[in-house]
């Protein structure tokens, strides 16, 4: 819902202050999917709000279940026609993360990617990007779904830093105690490494989290799979994440999809290290080692045995590193398979 609109339409119908205060909550908190639904309001008020306001900004196209049932998939249809997808996971029992599209599309072409081989159709707009991380709070409660839903990943569809003034304000809206009222440590954006943008953000958000999708260590192979790498290089790359440190002192997550005989040998490992253990305190990087989730281009995943000799070579170099489950990838709802189309049918 577009607050901005709520404040303008009960201004006019000279509603009391406190009324906002009441939709919102209802329309941010509760996830309702109808304004019928407050009853604590009149039946005249309902009847307006439903004429002049929208409480999604997309139409609901599919929900679909993993088989595990830790993560759930959303198509949303927007109103100009375009698809984008949310995921709802589950990676401790009980406790829900949404991950959230902030575009349609990428323009950042990442070469193992699905959102990036379909190009950038548009940027979403805040209502867009707010109401996906909304919608799964209504779908929870109207489902009867137990556990805990506090944190957000900007890690769908779009680079987040391309859109930067919408999702700066989807941030604050989701923050934001009288609106959405996500706890600011629970919220984390990942870029592809869009410098300008993390030192926007680094003066901006100083409680949100950031993830660097790195991936490789080496700029002769960031070039080549990840083009934002010709124009932000590792070395000014680093003098962004430094800047980032030297205005928050919080941890700095790092991803780094494993890909077979590309990126995952002991070479690689050590560069990683060292290039980490050169941007600052490494007790601040945490590196979080994905599984690659295949698109059907010429990409194998690492062996299990290759990611954890990969994770014992980073940790002896006094880097915190994790293995990340895949959770979803059965549909296509896992890191870097989002491409707006339903592919389980
Ligand atoms: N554009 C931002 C946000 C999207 S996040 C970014 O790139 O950080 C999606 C995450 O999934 C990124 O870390 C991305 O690099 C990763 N990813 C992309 N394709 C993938 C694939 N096929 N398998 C696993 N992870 C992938
Ligand atoms: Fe875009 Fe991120 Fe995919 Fe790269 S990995 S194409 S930046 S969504």
């Amino acid at each position: 819902m577009d607050y901005k609109k709520l404040q303008k339409v009960l201004e006019k119908n000279e509603q009391p202050a406190f009324r906002f205060k009441q939709i919102a909550k209802a329309v941010f908190h509760d996830g309702i999917s109808s304004f019928d639904e407050i009853t604590t309001i009149s039946k005249d008020l309902r009847m307006i709000l439903n004429k002049e306001l929208q409480i999604y900004p997309f139409n609901v196209k599919e929900a679909v279940i993993s088989r595990d049932k830790r993560a759930i998939k959303a198509l949303f249809e927007l109103e100009d026609g375009n698809i984008i997808e949310s995921v709802l996971i589950s990676p401790k029992p009980e406790t829900w993360s949404a991950c959230i599209s902030s575009q349609v599309g990428c323009a950042m072409a990442c070469d193992f990617c699905a959102t990036g081989k379909l190009g950038l159709r548009r940027d979403l707009t805040s209502d867009e990007i707010v109401s996906q991380a909304v919608f799964w709070r209504g779908y929870l409660r109207e489902n009867n779904i137990a556990g805990t839903y506090t944190n957000i990943v900007y890690m769908g569809m779009g680079e987040p830093f391309m859109n930067w003034e919408n999702v700066k304000e989807s941030i604050t809206i989701l923050t934001d105690e009288s609106l959405c009222d996500f706890p600011n440590r629970g919220v984390s954006v990942s870029t592809s490494g869009v410098v300008p943008g993390i030192e926007k953000f680094a003066d901006t958000f100083g409680q949100i989290n950031l993830a660097i999708s790195l991936h490789f260590a080496f700029d002769e192979k960031r070039d080549e799979y990840m083009p934002v790498n010709k124009a932000y290089n590792l070395e000014r790359l680093k003098k962004s994440l430094q800047y980032y440190l030297s205005k928050n002192k919080r941890r700095l997550f790092i991803e780094y999809i494993m890909l077979d005989g590309i990126n995952d040998s002991k070479e690689d490992a050590v560069a990683l290290t060292k290039y980490l253990r050169s941007i600052g305190d490494k007790k601040l990087i945490i590196v979080n080692l994905i599984k690659y989730n295949s698109i059907d281009e010429g990409f194998t995943p690492s062996t299990t045995d290759s990611v954890q000799k990969f994770k014992e070579l980073v940790k002896r170099g006094g880097i915190a590193c994790t293995i990340r489950k895949s959770i979803g990838d059965d549909i296509h709802g896992a890191c870097g398979q989002l491409a707006g189309k339903n592919k389980c049918n």
